[in-house]
Formats: C-alpha cells, structure tokens, sequence
C-alpha cells in the first residue's frame, strides 16, 4: 500500500528524511542530543519569526492545542470559530474545564477583527485561540488585522494555530505579538506525523507561573525548565527530530522566500484547474489558503467515487470533505515537498477522471 497523498495532512515525506530518521537510538540526556536540540532550535525560530523559545511535543498538534488553554486561561477564552479545527478548540477548552466563549463564523468565512474587538472589550477574557489556516474550508484567516485587536487587550494571551500553514507561508510570531504559535509535524512540513511545535512567549510563561492545574506533560513551565538545558521534559521522539533537522536543512536550502512562492504558485495552479472545470472554491477567493484548495462541489460529482477512481486509476489520494461540508467539498493540499510536476499531474489525471464521472 503506497499513495501519493495530496491530503491536507499528513503528505508524502520524502526518502531523505526518512533516511534521517532512521538513527540509532541515544540518551536524551546525553550531550548528543543537547547538541541537536541547538542546532535546530535557532532555524526554528527564524521560521516562527520569534526570540521566544519552541519546544518540541512529542504528540500531534492537538497536545500543544490543549496544552495552551490548560496554562494560560484563568478566567475564560475566546474561542473564534469558522471551521471544523477551530470549533473544536471550543470542545477542548470545555473538557479541560474552562470558562470558554464561542465567536462563530459561517465555514469558509473569516473570523472578523470587529466581533472580536467587541467581544474582547467585554472584559471577561484572559485569553483567546484562532486557526491561521482553517484546514477544513481552506480558509486563510486575516493574521495580522486579527492580531492588531488582540494587541490593544494586554491581559488577553494569544494563541494561534498554524499547524497547516506553518513554513508555507511567512509568520512573524513576535511582530504581530502572538503569545502562543504551534504547529505539527504532517502537514507543510512533511514529515510523519507525532511532533508539535509551540512556541511559547514570556507572557504566557508568566500566566502559566500562576494557572493551576496546567497538568505534568505539557506543563510550559516544565518545558521551559527543560529548555533552558536545551533538552525536552520527558523522552522525545528522537527519529521524528532527527528528521526535522533534515528537513529545516531542506527548507533553508530551498530558501524561505523560495518555499513561499513555490506554495503560492502550486496554489494557484490548483486554482486554475478548479475555475477551468467549472468549479468553485468555498471559502471566499480573497481569504482562499495558500496550502491548500477546498472546493465547492458546484458541478455535483460523486465525490467518493471520484476519489476511489482516482486512488484506483492514479494511485493518487485527495480528500473527500472534512466534518458537515465531506461530499458537498473536497480538498487539494499543495504542502511540502510538491513541484509543478507532481501538482500538474495530479492535475492532469484529475482531468481524465472527470470526463469518465
Ligand atoms: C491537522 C490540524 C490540526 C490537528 O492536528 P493533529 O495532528 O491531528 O493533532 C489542528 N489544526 C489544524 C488547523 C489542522 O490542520
């Protein structure tokens, strides 16, 4: 069973880095892996955009998620909600027993900067979380007109999910003023899922120094301890960091402002494919994500058997539709490592399934 895989996450990881991770075990403890931990902590912060510090998790994106709301929500946060991951952030906050507020949107809407300037204004909340790149509606949200309110609220501490545009796309943590930024290991920066990052600011240090019941596993605290040594709490998944290092070698070798235009023009690519056949992107074109496409299903396919023909036929997989839009959308991710030629023959045999459905 091998697919090339043209899901939002996780997609294909090249033989580098699996190469890379293929390492004999060693102590986390040892010299060895402080060295490690060293070499990749300042490459990721340039790609965070950040001084703070990143640590690394060993859990998927949704362990940072939950860690943020347990360390640095006190009173109540601010769920903004548009999409399958970011309304879930709102379940998370609930089941880790906060106060917690839900600003809906419309899916494939963005969050609005004035909804959240009003509701902030209020005064009940300590913090509030916001998905970058809402990976469900392929819908990018508005980072810096979001983070300019947020901004005006100093007791408010942010937390922003970019597990799906993260390296794809310029984020600038500390110019915005983002407290909290995570990311994952599967999505553009193809390598097997298991690791989040989540980089953590003073601030948020400082509320966590106060919050009770932030847990063992994913106490920032801890974390930070832990940094400071330039090692992780707990025993890391040496092969999924291992890999990351060669991947971080790949992606500034490409150059960064070489790997965001590259996204930008395989996006577009898929773009014109959809208004080519006829299609329609589902999020607005002026908020559409840049590493992904979700579109509209103007035309009536049968989305699973369009799917299964292309998986059959190709060997290739793309997604059906995430949560209440699955069949009515189905989704193209232009993550990691593609080219114009393995997005333009995705595209081509795209093509020659639609003329047989
Ligand atoms: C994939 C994704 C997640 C969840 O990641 P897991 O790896 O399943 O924990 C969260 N948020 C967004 C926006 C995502 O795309």
């Amino acid at each position: 069973m091998s697919y090339k895989l043209y899901i939002p996450g996780p997609v294909e990881v090249s033989a580098k880095t699996f190469q890379a991770m293929t390492i004999p075990m060693y102590g986390h403890r040892s010299p060895d892996f402080v060295a490690l931990y060293q070499r990749i902590q300042s490459k990721l912060q340039i790609l965070f955009g950040t001084g703070d510090p990143v640590y690394l998790f060993t859990s998927s994106s949704w362990g940072a998620m939950e860690a943020a709301v347990r360390n640095v929500t006190q009173k109540k946060v601010l769920n903004c909600m548009c999409g399958a991951f970011s309304d879930k952030w709102h379940t998370v906050s609930l089941n880790c027993g906060k106060e917690a507020g839900a600003l809906r949107f419309e899916w494939g809407l963005p969050v609005d900067p004035e909804a959240v300037a009003l509701e902030l204004a209020t005064g009940q909340y300590d913090s509030i979380t916001m998905v970058h790149n809402e990976t469900s509606t392929g819908m990018m949200n508005p980072l810096p007109e979001l983070m300019a309110v947020v901004r005006n609220f100093p007791e408010v501490i942010s937390v922003v999910d970019a597990v799906s545009s993260f390296s794809a796309v310029p984020l600038d943590k500390d110019a915005l003023g983002i407290d909290v930024l995570l990311t994952g290991s599967q999505k553009a920066l193809a390598l097997p899922p298991g690791l989040a990052l989540c980089s953590v600011s003073q601030r948020a240090r400082d509320r966590a120094s106060t919050t009770s019941g932030r847990g063992f596993y994913f106490d920032f605290l801890n974390f930070h301890q832990n940094h400071l040594k330039s090692m992780t709490p707990s025993t890391p998944s040496l092969a999924l960091i291992h890999g990351l290092e060669s991947k971080l070698e790949d992606i500034f070798k490409e150059g960064l402002e070489n790997r965001y235009a590259r996204h930008t023009r395989l996006n577009a690519m898929v773009h014109d494919w959809v208004e080519r056949n006829d299609l329609a992107l589902f999020p607005r074109k002026e908020f559409a994500s840049k590493t992904l496409t979700c579109v509209e299903n103007t035309r009536q396919i049968d989305v699973p058997e369009f799917i299964s023909l292309l998986k059959k036929r190709h060997n290739c997989v793309i997604d059906g539709g995430y949560g209440k839009i699955k069949g009515r959308t189905f989704r193209i991710s232009n993550m990691g490592d593609e080219t114009e030629d393995t997005i333009g023959k995705l595209l081509d045999n795209l093509d020659n399934i639609l003329v047989d459905i």
